[in-house]
C-alpha cells in the first residue's frame, strides 16, 4: 500500500525524498562500513562520506579552509553554532525557526519590518558602541513567508562592529544560489530534507576560520566537532540531494505560486498575501483570509486530501499564532487566518489546480461570513 496519496504542498515543513536520492541511499543501507575503520569496508564509507563533502563545498563555493561538519539536521547545526561560538552577546532576528531563537535562554532580538524584511537599520544601531564579542543569526530565507533577508548587508554591519554572523540557509538551499564567500558569514546551516533529501541529516559551515565548540563528545569524527558514527546512508543522501538541484527546474514553481496567487486574490481580494512585497524564492505562499480561521481552513483542506500548513510544522498542533507574522507586525486576527502553501520538486500544475478549486468550494461555503468580518 502507498504510504501516502494526496497533495502535497508542504514541502517547507519536509519535501519528498527524490527517487533517485532513495536509490543512493539504499546502496549504502546494508553497507557494513564504519568510516573510522582502517579496513576495506571502512575506507569506502569514508570515501564516499568525504566525495559527499566536496560536493557541498563546490555547491556553497565554500573556500579550502572552510570545514563541513555532518549533523543530525538543521536543529543541532544551529544549536552547534549558537551555543558553540562561545561569544558574549548573541543577536537573533524575530523571525528566526525555534530551534535559533530557543538555543540560548534571551537572545536580543532584531526588528523585522512589517514587509518580512529584518531591520537593517535598527541592527547597526543595537550595535553602536559595541565591544563585547557577539555573534548575530539571521536565516537567509524565512520558512513560513518566504522572504529572502539582506544577508550580505548583516555581515558588512557585523564587520565594522567586530561581530561574527551565522545564517540559517534551510529554506534557502536548492531555491537560490548559495555562495559562502559572497554571503561573507562565518556559520551556515543546512538540512537535506527540504530539498528531496533524507530526513535527519545536515551540516553546519565553519568559514572564516570561525571557532566552535562541540555539542556532542567523543570520538574524534568530523575532526573531533561532532562525535558519533557518520550516518553513511544519510550524508550520501543529502549530497546526492544537492547534485539533483536544478534552478532552472525550480523558478517553473514560481509560475505555479504565481497562477496559485494570482487566482485566490481574484477569488477573495480581501486576501492578503504576506511579503508579497518583498524578494521571496519561488515556492513559497503564505496568505490570510480575515476571518476564515487557519485550522478550519486546515481541517477542511486536510479532508480533501490536502496537506498545507499554518505557519512553521514545528509549532502546528498548537493554535499558537506564527511569531513570524507577529514579529511583522501583522494583528493577531489576521495571524490566526493564516495558511502556507509550499511547492517543491514534485508540484504540479494539477496539484495547484486541485487546491483551488477545494479552497474555492470552501470560501464559498465561508464567503458571506468573511465578507462580513
Ligand atoms: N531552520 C529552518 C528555517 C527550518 O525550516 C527547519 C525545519 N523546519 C529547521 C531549521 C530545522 O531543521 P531540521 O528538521 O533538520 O532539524
Amino acid at each position: 500500500m502507498e504510504l501516502f496519496t494526496g497533495t502535497y504542498l508542504d514541502h517547507n515543513a519536509t519535501s519528498p525524498l527524490k527517487p533517485t536520492v532513495r536509490e543512493s541511499m539504499l546502496e549504502l543501507l546494508g553497507f557494513p562500513g564504519n568510516a573510522s575503520s582502517v579496513h576495506k569496508a571502512g575506507r569506502e564509507a569514508r570515501r564516499r562520506i568525504e566525495g559527499s563533502r566536496q560536493i557541498l563545498v563546490k555547491h556553497l563555493n565554500a573556500g579550502p579552509k572552510d570545514i563541513i561538519v555532518f549533523t543530525s539536521g538543521a536543529t543541532e547545526a544551529n544549536n552547534m553554532a549558537l551555543l558553540g561560538a562561545g561569544v558574549e552577546r548573541v543577536i537573533v532576528s524575530g523571525i528566526e525557526h525555534p530551534s535559533v531563537l530557543q538555543a540560548l535562554p534571551r537572545p536580543e532580538i532584531i526588528p523585522v519590518l512589517p514587509s518580512g524584511i529584518i531591520d537593517v537599520a535598527a541592527l547597526d544601531r543595537m550595535l553602536e558602541g559595541n565591544t563585547r564579542q557577539t555573534l548575530i543569526s539571521v536565516m537567509l530565507v524565512n520558512n513560513e513567508t518566504g522572504v529572502i533577508q539582506p544577508i550580505e548587508e548583516v555581515t558588512r554591519i557585523a564587520r565594522k562592529r567586530g561581530a561574527i554572523v551565522h545564517t540559517d540557509a534551510v529554506q534557502a538551499a536548492g531555491r537560490m544560489p548559495i555562495d559562502i564567500q559572497k554571503l561573507g558569514v562565518d556559520f551556515l546551516t543546512l538540512s537535506a530534507h527540504k530539498l528531496g533529501g533524507p530526513q535527519g541529516v545536515g551540516c553546519l559551515v565553519i568559514a572564516n576560520c570561525a571557532v566552535v565548540a562541540p555539542l556532542l563528545r567523543g570520538g574524534n569524527q568530523e575532526k573531533s566537532l561532532r562525535a558519533g558514527t557518520e550516518n553513511l546512508a544519510g550524508i550520501c543522501g543529502f549530497a546526492k540531494a544537492v547534485e539533483l538541484i536544478d534552478f532552472k527546474e525550480y523558478r517553473k514553481l514560481g509560475v505555479l505560486r504565481d497562477k496559485l496567487e494570482a487566482e485566490l486574490k481574484a477569488l477573495a481580494p480581501a486576501l492578503r498575501i504576506f511579503g508579497f512585497e518583498a524578494p521571496r524564492v519561488h515556492n513559497t505562499s503564505m496568505f490570510a483570509l480575515p476571518g476564515a480561521s487557519s485550522e478550519a481552513q486546515l481541517i477542511a483542506l486536510d479532508l480533501a486530501g490536502i496537506c498545507v500548513s499554518n505557519g512553521s510544522a514545528c509549532s502546528s498542533g498548537t493554535v499558537k499564532p506564527s511569531h513570524v507574522l507577529k514579529a511583522m507586525g501583522v494583528p493577531e486576527a489576521e495571524a490566526n487566518a493564516s495558511l502556507r502553501v509550499s511547492l517543491g520538486w514534485n508540484t504540479t500544475t494539477k496539484d495547484i489546480d486541485f487546491f483551488l478549486s477545494k479552497w474555492t468550494e470552501m470560501y464559498n461555503r465561508i464567503k458571506s461570513r468573511v465578507t462580513a468580518a
